[in-house]
C-alpha cells in the first residue's frame, strides 16, 4: 500500500514508518520538524520505498494514499505548551488537512489522539466511553481540546462524508528517539540519571503514569488501521500503573546511577492518575502490549546512553 504518515520525524512516527517499510509498504513521511528530527529518519531513509516531504500541517497537502496515519502534533507538556495557540492551531488545522486529503483520495485515516482527552479523570481507569475532565481554560488545553476537536472532526468526517477513520487515544509510551530534552517525564528521569544530576519528582511522587514500550504501541496503531468495523476511539497503553516516585527508582537502579531526588510543586492541571483500560483493544485488535517496564527502560536507557556517549550500567536489554 501507499501510505502517509505524518509527524515521521517524530519519537512514534519515524518508528511507525521503520514497521511499516518492514511489511514492505511504500511509505511518505511528512513532518516539518517542529518537535522531531532527521536522525529519527536515518534508518527510514536507507529503504527505496521510503520518501520524505518537509511540510507543515497547518498548510493543505496533497497525494495519493491508501492510508493516513497523522501523528503530527507537538506531544510534549513543555513543548506544546510553548507557543499554544500553534499548538491548538496544528492540531485543527492538520486534522483539518489531513481528513481533507483523506476524503478526497479515499484513504482510510488513522488519528493519534490521546489520553489527555481524559482531563484529569474522575474515572478510573479509563475507559473510552468516559468524556472526561478537560479544563478547557487551562495551560494543557491548547493539546487536550486541540486533540479533543480532531477527534471530532474525524468523526464528522465519517458522518458527513463517510470518510473510514480510526481514533486511537495513546497513553504515555517511551522509548527509543524520544527527544531527552522534551520534558517527557521518562526521558527526562533517564537523561538526569545518566548525567548523575537530581532527579526532579512534581508534587509528592505519588501520582501515576501507565508507559508502554513503542514496539508495542506502533503494533497497536498498525493493528487499528487494518481492522475493519471499528472507528473508536480506542485505547492503546500498557495498564501497568507505577508512580512517579517508583518509576524514578526503577531508572536509578537500572543506570546505577547516584543521582538524587529533588521534590518540586505539581505543575497546574497534571493529571493524577492514569491507567487505560484496554479491554476494547485486547477483544478487538487482540492487542496486548508484551514488554515489561523493566525492559523497555533498560533499552531506552541503553539508547540514550549510547546517544549522548555514555557508558551505563544498564544490564538487560528488551531486544537481548
Ligand atoms: P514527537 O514530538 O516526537 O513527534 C511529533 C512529530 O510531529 C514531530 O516530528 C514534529 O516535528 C511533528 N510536527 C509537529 N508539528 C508539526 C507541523 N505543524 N507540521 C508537520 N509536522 C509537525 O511526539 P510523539 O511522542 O512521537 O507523538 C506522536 C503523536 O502521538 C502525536 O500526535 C502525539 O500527540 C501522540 N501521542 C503520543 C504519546 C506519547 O506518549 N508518545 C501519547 C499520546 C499521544
Amino acid at each position: 500500500m501507499k501510505i502517509l504518515v505524518t509527524g515521521a520525524a517524530g519519537f512514534l512516527g519515524s518508528h511507525l514508518c521503520d514497521s511499516l517499510l518492514g511489511q514492505g509498504h511504500r511509505v511518505t513521511g511528512l513532518d516539518n520538524f517542529r518537535t522531531g528530527y532527521a536522525e529519527n529518519l536515518e534508518l527510514a531513509n536507507t529503504n527505496p520505498n521510503f520518501e520524505f516531504i518537509e511540510h507543515d500541517v497547518q498548510l493543505p497537502f496533497s497525494g495519493s494514499y491508501d492510508r493516513i496515519f497523522h501523528l503530527a502534533s507537538p506531544a510534549s507538556p513543555p513543548m506544546y505548551q510553548l507557543e499554544p495557540i500553534e499548538t491548538a492551531k496544528i492540531n485543527f488545522l492538520g486534522t483539518l488537512n489531513a481528513l481533507d486529503l483523506a476524503h478526497s483520495t479515499g484513504a482510510r485515516f488513522l488519528l493519534a489522539s490521546t489520553s489527555e482527552t481524559y482531563g484529569d479523570p474522575a474515572v478510573h481507569p479509563q475507559t473510552e466511553d468516559y468524556w472526561g475532565n478537560v479544563n478547557q481554560i487551562g495551560p494543557r488545553a491548547c493539546y487536550d481540546e486541540g486533540k479533543r476537536i480532531s477527534e471530532t472532526l474525524a468523526f464528522d468526517f465519517h458522518r458527513q462524508h463517510n470518510v473510514d477513520i480510526r481514533v486511537v487515544r495513546i497513553f504515555n509510551t517511551y522509548g527509543p528517539r524520544m527527544n531527552p530534552n522534551d520534558g517527557r517525564v521518562v526521558s527526562s528521569f533517564i537523561d538526569q540519571a545518566i548525567y548523575g544530576r537530581n532527579i526532579t519528582i512534581f508534587g509528592n511522587g505519588q501520582q501515576t503514569r501507565s508507559f508502554c514500550f513503542y514496539s508495542d504501541l506502533v503494533n497497536g496503531l498498525m493493528r487499528m488501521m487494518e481492522t475493519d468495523g471499528i472507528l473508536g476511539p480506542i485505547n492503546l497503553g500498557n495498564p501497568s500503573e507505577v508512580t512517579m516516585l517508583e518509576l524514578a527508582q526503577q531508572i536509578i537502579a537500572l543506570t546505577g546511577s547516584s543521582a538524587e531526588l529533588e521534590m518540586q510543586p505539581l505543575p497546574i492541571d497534571d493529571p493524577k492518575r492514569r491507567r487505560p483500560d484496554i479491554t476494547k483493544a485486547q477483544k478487538i485488535l487482540g492487542w496486548n502490549p508484551t514488554v515489561s517496564l523493566r525492559d523497555g527502560l533498560a533499552e531506552t536507557i541503553a539508547y540514550n546512553a549510547k546517544a549522548a556517549g555514555l557508558n551505563t550500567l544498564c544490564e538487560t536489554s528488551a531486544t537481548g
